[in-house]
């Protein structure tokens, strides 16, 4: 497949690998042992996300450990140890009491990545409601529409965020009771709660409750190709995947120094932004501002980051900026790279060799599957293109498809699995903690993601005979932007309030940096003329409503949109005749389209 299968010599790996010996780690895995591993909330009481991560090693030998250094924009530094943590997440949690928020409400995080996100997600943790983090880039009717879906209770927000995002869209969320603001002054509008006045207010002391494992503790929107947002819901048990997955597909080691750059607003912020490393006792570096190379290579060596998990257009970013420039800076502590989220060229997996001396490690996983449940390991020869093989305790396989993209089934009502080297849909066997339970609110959707004893991921990909999985695409029309997933339907909604717009049909267009940008086309309304000004308009209305993150770079207008004759709006099709690719199955086509 192009590349050269990049052959590991596993006597020069700086650290003795968790994953030493993958054939045989496989097949002695299992996830009770994996569960054991972890302390339990004392007293039996149960299995809590932010107890393993927290409080376990505030009250032990790690409590002065540096849990968190975060970098502000502007240069400042907050250090956090395990025992700074555990005490202001008991603050948060006592925090939650005073306000009257019971156990599985809903608070929502929107922030950015400053401290308080964090002690609001372990806090909110510990005190058994469920934490809803959303990313800063949306506009107001993604967090709308969230907060909605996900009868938000409670919001922790800023004072611009809620200005800008929230404050317009307040009344239509009757079941937000409270606003909390991190740098509120005491008088802000609406009612709103001052974080540092509660914080202040509360015991440093916190007794975590009974938490069941299936106790709901995480709520993560993703987007289908039809519909509203989905809330995964995933429960405190998907703690033993989180450690699990960070020790075997990250291999952090508790003297690490771990770097994960995404936002805490996707599921990979969360689980291995927050969760995964603290639980491993390992310090994580977090940093306030957006990508800059020039920033990037300065953190990367001056906080001596040993493991360093990011982005794909991240890394091509990077790329752009020159290989020189990364080996101008010393980084003597970076050991091993991985990447998420969007497929990893091949020519980047060999750039890390070229600007690092460490090859780029591609896995694979999504919102829904709530850890890494495919991964090149370190101790394993690199396949550049591959995500690599599934993680010990994860079974997965490429199942056959019927021309309609039905998932086939045998005689016995089992999905057929191909054979390697055939292309499919990629499948989990259902089981593993992390797993999400249901969607909120959807249990169709939720129960339509199963067939033949599969879990389906919507993804098609190849299996070769070594066991690699290669990533082929979408089964489905969302849309990957810079690593965020996108629905189509939400940007069409949105773009369809504007008066001037009839019709519109959202495509995620191939784009060297981001993988893939949104483009829109539109039909217009009777008395309405397409110009510049308009699309500039149409852009900027947009953006207004979706935020930067979602809406579409690109809007070009059509007379009309082809359509199946039932009248849905055909995405592939019109993808297909952007990009000159072929049209492929015309049968449903309304004539003339
Ligand atoms: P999300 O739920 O937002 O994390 O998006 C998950 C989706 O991102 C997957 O279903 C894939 O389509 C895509 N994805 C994640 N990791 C990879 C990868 N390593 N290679 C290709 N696509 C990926």
């Amino acid at each position: 497949m192009g590349y050269e299968t990049i052959v590991k010599d596993r006597g020069s790996l700086r650290v003795p690998p968790n994953l030493s010996d993958y054939p045989t780690q496989r097949s002695s895995f299992s996830w009770d042992a994996a569960r054991a591993e972890l302390d339990g909330l004392p007293g039996g009481r149960g299995l809590n996300i932010a107890h393993e991560a927290v409080d376990r090693h505030a009250t032990g030998t790690l409590a002065g450990k540096l849990a968190i250094r975060w970098l502000g924009r502007k240069g400042d530094v907050v250090d956090l140890t395990f025992a700074d943590l555990a005490r202001l997440t008991n603050r948060f949690a006592n925090a939650l009491d005073g306000l009257g928020v019971g156990t599985g409400d809903r608070v929502f995080l929107l922030t950015g990545r400053i401290p308080e996100l964090y002690v609001g997600v372990l806090g909110t943790l510990k005190h058994r409601s469920v934490a809803c983090t959303l990313f800063a880039a949306f506009g107001p009717e993604p967090i709308r529409q969230r907060l909605d879906i996900g009868n938000g209770k409670v919001l922790v927000t800023t004072r611009r965020l809620y200005r800008q995002k929230v404050a317009a869209i307040r009344d239509a969320l009757p079941e937000l009771e409270h606003v909390v603001l991190v740098d509120g002054d005491g008088a802000d509008a609406d009612g709103a709660h001052d974080l540092r006045a509660l914080l202040d207010g509360a015991s440093d002391e916190y007794e975590i409750g009974p938490t069941g494992a299936e106790d709901l503790a995480l709520l993560h929107f993703t987007s289908g190709t039809t519909g509203t947002p989905k809330g995964a819901m995933h429960v405190h048990e998907a703690v033993v995947a989180h450690h699990t997955t960070g020790k075997l597909a990250l291999d952090l080691h508790p003297d690490d120094v771990f770097w994960c750059t995404a936002d805490p607003g996707w599921v990979t912020g969360t689980s291995y932004g927050i969760v995964a490393p603290l639980t491993m006792g390992v310090t994580s570096i977090v940093d306030e501002g957006e990508f800059d190379a020039e920033r990037w290579y300065g953190i990367l060596g001056d906080q001596r980051v040993s493991v360093w998990y990011t982005a794909p257009t991240a890394i091509r970013m990077m790329m752009r900026v020159g290989t020189e420039v990364a080996r101008e800076h010393e980084l003597p502590d970076l050991r091993f790279i991985a990447s998420v989220g969007e497929p990893l060229n091949p020519e980047a997996v060999q750039w890390g060799i070229d600007a690092f001396g460490l090859p780029i490690h591609d896995n694979w996983w999504q919102t829904e599957t709530g850890g890494i449940m495919i991964a090149n390991f370190p101790a394993m020869d690199v396949k550049p293109g591959s995500m690599g093989c599934a993680l010990p305790g994860i079974e997965a396989a490429v199942l056959r498809r019927d021309e309609k993209g039905q998932v086939v089934l045998d005689g016995r009502g089992d999905a057929v699995v191909e054979p390697p080297m055939r292309e499919g849909e990629l499948a989990l066997r259902p089981g593993w903690p992390s797993m999400l339970r249901g969607y909120l609110h959807a249990r169709e959707r939720y129960e339509r993601c199963f067939r033949g004893g599969w879990y389906l991921t919507g993804d098609l990909a190849m299996r070769d005979d070594d066991g690699y999985f290669w990533f082929v695409g979408r089964a489905d029309d969302v849309i990957k932007s810079a690593g965020h997933l996108i629905g189509p339907f939400e940007v069409e909604s949105a773009l369809m309030e504007h008066p001037a717009v009839a019709e519109v049909g959202v495509i995620g267009k191939p784009d060297p940096m981001a993988g893939e940008i949104v483009k829109a086309f539109v039909t217009l309304n009777r008395g309405f003329e397409w110009s510049e000004e308009l699309q500039l308009e149409l852009v900027g209305f947009g953006r207004k409503r979706l935020g930067a993150a979602v809406a579409p770079r690109e809007i070009d207008v059509r007379d009309e949109l082809p359509k199946t004759r039932s009248g849905k709006i055909m995405r592939r099709l019109l993808r297909a005749r952007e990009l000159g690719l072929p049209e492929g199955d015309l049968s449903t086509l309304e004539s003339g389209a």
